[in-house]
């Protein structure tokens, strides 16, 4: 993963704001109670990383964001712009790398891109040196011919990433991005991650992985059963808690142990 990428678009809009603002959000899947008036924020230029043990709610929170789920109660803004009354210019902020693979099968890495463009009104010929270098800096580029039906596991996930940054967006969501991945390419896929952190890009993370959590991310929300129990800089969340790992205090919180 070598090929330099370019910043993230800079528009006035939108540029006061914080980069996701959430506020008693509540989502219900029939009785269910999903999240529970959830509010947060994530600033701009943040690497927030959004835990949470399975099913409390993270993914649910995420669609809400990225107007994949309605939801009941509360709103979202993203830059500025609202997910509901404002959904074309708020998803235009955002590039999603979702925890499911929503590919079509049939269509080639290349054209998954290309497509990916398409969607934000890049035509094939101004995408096409985007897609190229996405598809190098992915590793990906002898696969550029291949379909999705012909990729392995590690392939999807990295093809994943590279269709979320195809526009090139401003708040980046990872929705457990290296499940799948080997280590040396997780090991690039985190200083990947820093560099466009470092560049300017928000990035929002849910993953199980909190050693990942812990070296990338410097501030941290923890949901458990659709609620919020702890919103903090990492550094103080972690001291706040006993000086231990990230793992200590994601188990004292919302492990068995918290329940007990
Ligand atoms: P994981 O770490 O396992 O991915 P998560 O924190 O992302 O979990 P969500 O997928 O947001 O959890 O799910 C939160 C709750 O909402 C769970 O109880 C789940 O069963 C429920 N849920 C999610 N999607 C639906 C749906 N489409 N219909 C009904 N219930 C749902």
């Amino acid at each position: 993963m070598t090929v330099a990428l370019e910043k993230p678009a800079v528009e006035a809009d939108g540029a006061a704001h914080g980069a996701v603002r959430i506020r008693h959000l509540i989502k219900r899947y029939g009785s269910m109670i999903a999240v529970d008036d959830v509010s947060f924020d994530v600033a701009p230029g943040e690497f927030f990383g959004f835990l949470g043990p399975n099913g409390a709610g993270k993914t649910t929170t995420i669609n809400a964001i990225v107007g994949l789920a309605t939801f009941q109660g509360g709103t979202i803004e993203v830059f500025g712009a609202d997910v509901v009354r404002d959904y074309r210019r708020s998803r235009s902020y955002i590039g999603l790398s979702p925890q499911e693979f929503n590919f079509d099968r049939y269509l080639t890495a290349e054209e998954i891109l290309t497509y990916q463009a398409g969607y934000y009104g890049i035509t094939p010929s101004r995408a096409k040196p985007r897609v190229d270098a996405l598809l190098e800096q992915f590793e990906l580029g002898d696969k550029r011919r291949a379909t999705y039906l012909q990729l392995s596991g590690g392939m999807k996930r990295r093809l994943a990433l590279a269709r979320a940054l195809v526009h090139s967006p401003r708040l980046l969501i990872l929705d457990e991005p290296t499940a799948g991945l080997d280590v040396e390419l997780r090991l690039e896929l985190w200083d990947f991650l820093k560099k466009i952190n470092d560049d300017g890009m928000t990035v929002f993370l849910t993953s199980h992985y909190l050693e990942e959590v812990e070296l990338l991310c410097s501030r941290i929300g923890i949901i458990n059963h659709g609620k919020l129990v702890a919103l903090e800089d990492k550094a103080a969340l972690i001291a706040r808690h006993g000086q231990g790992s990230l793992q200590d205090v994601f188990l004292e919180l919302v492990g068995k142990r918290a329940h007990a």
